[in-house]
């Protein structure tokens, strides 16, 4: 027998966003911070606190090195995936501009790449802006087409944070190294749900954050390749730095939560997958009943935990106002709720119109099936009611 309960409110359909923390995960960074624990400073090499500090940060380095088949050193902590974006384009352009001024990315990449993109054309570095296809793909083609005898650097993401669209990174970072190119990829959301091995894939840099995968909020890392060694120029200076390439006290009770939330993914990664595979296609099927849905995620080549839909004839605001009770994301979804449509869905070539009337859902670990029936209820309920409305 099957019991349904109601879920407590609102539903969480925001994991794209942030996940929660797990409690395993949460359970370890307790660990790391009164009077009676390990607080030290990892970076005290003058007393026996200090090195046990710095061996809780060695495992997990570790444990974050393993989860993409790097080496630990070749892991340096950040504050987040935006840091690491940051420090890859920045850092690699400014220490390397004997190599070229030239930078490649895409349109629908993140903000925290956009933006640094941008300010880098300010201080004179020459950008070009990929147009993805419409399933939100760059094809080793179209990057062919935009390589120079100077690009330094093509950074593209690993999974799209709106649509999920799934890159095929190892292609791409094999175009960029014919050209003598440096390859970056934003792989925030790529953790545990498509396989990333920087040897096989041959990447040379990689964006990884902790929330994104049941994680603290404000940690992350970028691998920086040492064979050959990848130099850096540092956005932060000061002491107890990583490689020369990042300073500050590290947060051990952050940088412990995110090793432990790797290795969790590391292993349950495929139930993980297998729960919202389910739930994905049970939510699916629920709309098939509602006239006018479109998906603007590519369903057959994106990840399963993001659905980035379109309900046609009705403004997303208003649908977003409408389902309160749904925590869902809007407009360009790290800076939601926006009236402007969203970059990413404009940048795939989605209507203005119909880039206003989406909506991005996305489940996670914690997401029930009562979660999912409830929503479909609500969504339903508030389409058919926006759409009964004189326009
Ligand atoms: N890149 C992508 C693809 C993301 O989805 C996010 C989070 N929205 C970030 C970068 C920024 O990550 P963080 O919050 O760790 O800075």
């Amino acid at each position: 027998m099957t019991t349904t309960t109601t879920p407590s409110l609102p539903i969480y359909l925001d994991y794209a966003a942030t996940t929660p923390v797990d409690a395993r995960v949460a359970e370890v960074m307790q660990r790391y911070l009164t009077a009676d624990q390990l607080f030290a400073n990892p970076a005290s090499r003058s007393h026996m606190l200090g090195w046990q500090a710095e061996q809780v940060v060695e495992q997990a380095r570790r444990q974050v090195a393993d989860t993409i088949g790097a080496d630990p050193r070749e892991i340096v902590w950040t504050s987040g995936a935006t840091e690491a974006d940051n420090l890859a384009l920045i850092g690699y352009l400014r220490a390397n501009r004997e190599r070229g001024m030239h930078l490649v990315t895409s349109t629908i990449e993140h903000k925290a790449i956009v933006d640094t993109a941008v300010a880098l054309e300010r201080e004179g570095f020459d950008v070009t802006w990929l147009t993805p296809a419409h399933d939100g793909t760059i094809s080793p083609e179209m990057l062919r087409a935009a390589m120079r005898d100077d690009t330094a650097l093509v950074s593209l993401m690993a999974v799209n944070n709106e649509l999920g669209s799934i890159n095929d990174i190892a292609a791409l970072a094999k175009v960029a190294h014919e050209f003598g190119a440096v390859f970056h990829t934003d792989a925030a959301q790529a953790v545990g749900r498509i396989p990333l091995d920087v040897v096989a894939q041959k990447i040379d840099l990689m964006s990884l954050s902790g929330h994104k995968t049941y994680g603290p909020k404000g940690v992350g890392a970028l691998y920086v390749k040492r064979h050959p060694d990848i130099r850096l120029e540092a956005l932060i200076h000061g002491g107890g730095h990583e490689r020369g390439m990042r300073s500050g006290t590290l947060p051990t009770h952050q940088i412990a939560g995110m090793g432990e939330a790797f290795l969790l993914m590391q292993k349950e990664h495929a139930d993980d997958q297998a729960h919202i595979t389910h739930l994905q296609q049970r939510f699916l099927k629920g709309l098939e009943t509602l006239d006018g849905v479109v998906a603007n995620t590519p369903l057959d080549r994106a990840v399963p935990n993001i659905l980035n839909l379109a309900f046609e004839g009705i403004d997303g605001e208003s649908l977003l106002m409408a389902l309160r009770d749904v925590a869902v994301s809007t407009g360009s979804a790290c800076n939601s709720a926006s009236v402007d449509p969203s970059y990413v869905l404009l940048g795939v070539g989605v209507p203005r119109t119909l880039a206003l009337s989406s909506l991005r859902f996305s489940f996670g670990r914690f997401t029930t099936q009562d979660d999912i029936d409830h929503a479909l209820t609500l969504i339903r309920h508030a389409v058919s009611g926006l759409r009964t409305l004189p326009r």
